[in-house]
This record gives structure tokens, sequence and C-alpha cells, in this order.
């Protein structure tokens, strides 16, 4: 017999659904929720569902564990600043072979296998992530850390009106005389530069904790852009999540609706956030962080 409850989560839904059939939206997926098997697997069938809902997915992911176990394992030593790695040249030949290799390919066949339909590609593919090189403001070097400056949305819509999600690994290609040069992204910039110049109508970013909190360890469940930027002044915003509500903002400033820092520890983070909160367009509500103009 199936409860009362069940026709309003399907009336939830529905209303969600019915606002975002056909639109875009982009998930930063990292942290926990990739390096659990049972969370990732929720993760690809979410995708695959939301496919099947006529809601168009980019993945943009991480891999930070990975890059990390494979670094220790060839002996290359590097370090974080301001929540972005440190990238000399061995660093990225590293996260390039682990981003783009077995990470990579390990989502988009898993989505194949949830029964949804992905390709994997790097921003090298296609042009997709052109990069500068990130100048750091407090004055650091980061090496090849690359700023994104244009994105391949053309190539990206094309695989969507194809029923394809593109699972992006964020390296990122040089421009012009630095064409074949390749550069480590931070997955967040990366999610939140695509979600901007696709005019997502959602992005996600999938993290390890349960959203932005304050000096408390309070959970801060919505933001405007103004409240992220004095959080990020007073230090109560540090290290990885600093990229995450920088280019959270960034994508909501370039005209995406709403950016989720959701907690990537629940099973289905992805779906309940997208379909819990009806067609409010600020999330199911029931935990995680929403940022909006
Ligand atoms: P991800 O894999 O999601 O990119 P990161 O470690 O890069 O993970 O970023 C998330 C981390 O940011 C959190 O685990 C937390 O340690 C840190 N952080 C710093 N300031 C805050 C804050 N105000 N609220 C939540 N997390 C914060
Ligand atoms: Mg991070």
């Amino acid at each position: 017999m199936l409860s009362e409850d069940f026709a309003t989560n399907v009336g939830l839904a529905a209303g969600a659904v019915e606002s975002l059939r056909g639109k875009t939206i982009v998930v930063k997926y990292g942290g926990n929720a990739m390096t659990s098997p049972a969370l990732s697997k929720g993760f690809c069938e979410d995708v695959a569902t939301l496919q099947t809902l006529g809601i168009r997915v980019v993945v943009v992911h991480g891999g930070g564990p990975q890059i990390n176990a494979m670094l220790e394992k060839v002996g290359v030593e590097s370090r974080f600043e301001g929540g972005m790695r440190v990238s000399s040249p061995e660093v990225v030949a590293v996260a390039e072979m682990v981003l783009c290799g077995s990470v990579n390919k390990g989502i988009s066949s898993g989505i194949c296998s949830a029964g949804g339909n992905a390709i994997g590609i790097s921003g090298r593919d296609a042009d997709v992530l052109q990069c500068t090189k990130l100048l750091n403001d407090k004055g650091y070097d980061l090496g090849n850390v690359g700023k994104v400056e244009q994105v391949n949305t053309q190539f990206l819509e094309n695989l969507l009106d194809n029923g394809i999600t593109p699972v992006v690994a964020p390296i990122g290609t040089g421009m012009d005389e630095e064409k074949d040069l390749a550069y480590n992204c931070n997955a967040d910039v990366a999610a939140g530069r695509i979600a901007g110049e696709l005019k997502a109508a959602r992005v996600l970013f999938l993290t390890d904790i349960a959203g932005v909190l304050d000096k408390e360890m309070s959970l801060l469940k919505e933001l405007t852009i103004s409240d992220v930027n004095s959080l990020i002044d007073d230090d109560t915003i540090t290290g990885g999540m600093i990229p995450k509500v920088t280019y959270a903002t960034d994508a909501v400033q370039l005209g995406v609706n709403s950016a989720f820092i959701t907690d990537g520890r629940v099973p289905h983070a992805l779906l309940k956030e997208i379909l819990g909160g009806g067609d409010s367009g600020l999330g199911s509500g029931e935990g995680g962080t929403v940022i909006t103009l």
C-alpha cells in the first residue's frame, strides 16, 4: 500500500520536472560522494533518472584523493594555497593521467551502467575549457593552475541535444601560443564557469560537508552574493570552500538561477535536491546551502 507521503513526493517531483524539463543543470561531483562505492552508484543512478525525466545534466568531477594517492606513489610533492593545488608541470601530468583516465571513465561508465547515456571528456577535448594561468591575488605562484576564460558551449549543447551527458575532467587547454599546454583547473572553478556560460538552470556542488557553515558551525541555508563576500572577508569561509562559493556566485551572476552547496554524504543527494523542492527553484530546503542573487 503506497502512503500519502508517496503522493506528496510525486507531486513535488512533478513540479520540479515541469520547471526543469529541457533545461540544463551542472553538477560538480566530488568529495565523499565520489570515493564511496554505494554513494557513487546512487549518484550515477540519479543522473540516469534525471535524463529519463528530460532534464539535461552536465557532470564536472574532481578527484583530489585519487590524485594524492598517485602523487604519493610516484613521489611527487604537492601542496594547497587558498584551496587550490599548486601545480608544477609534474603535478599537472599526474592530475591529467588520473582525472582524464580512470576517474573520468569510471563516472561515464557508471552512468551508462545505471541506464543513462554519458561520454567522458576532458577540458582539452574540443577546447571545452580554454584557460590562461590563474594569477593569485595574494601573491603566490600556483604554477599551471588554469583560469577558465572560455567554454566551448556549442560542443556541450550538441551532446546534450543528443541526449548525452558530458562528464568533464577539469584539465583545461592553453590558448593561442599556449595551445599545447595542459592546465590543472579546480573542479569547482570549471563547474561554475561551465554553468555560467551555459546559462544553466541550476548548479550543484556536491561536497563532504553539510553546506556552508558559520563560525559556530551551524548550517547557513540561504545566502546572497553579498553574504558570501562578507563570509570570505571575515575568514568564516576558508580553504576548499572558497573556490566553491566564489564560482557558485560567479555562475549566479552570469544568469544561473540558483547555486547549491550540497552534502554529498547523503545518499541520492542530487535527486533529492533537484526534485525535492518542487518548482520553487530553491531546492529541498532539507540541507545544504542555496546561493542566489
Ligand atoms: P570538495 O571535494 O568538495 O571540493 P574541499 O575540501 O575542497 O572539498 O572543500 C570543502 C571543505 O571546505 C570542507 O570540508 C571544509 O573543511 C572547508 N571549509 C572551509 N570553510 C568552510 C565553511 N565556512 N563551511 C563549510 N566548509 C568549509
Ligand atoms: Mg575542493
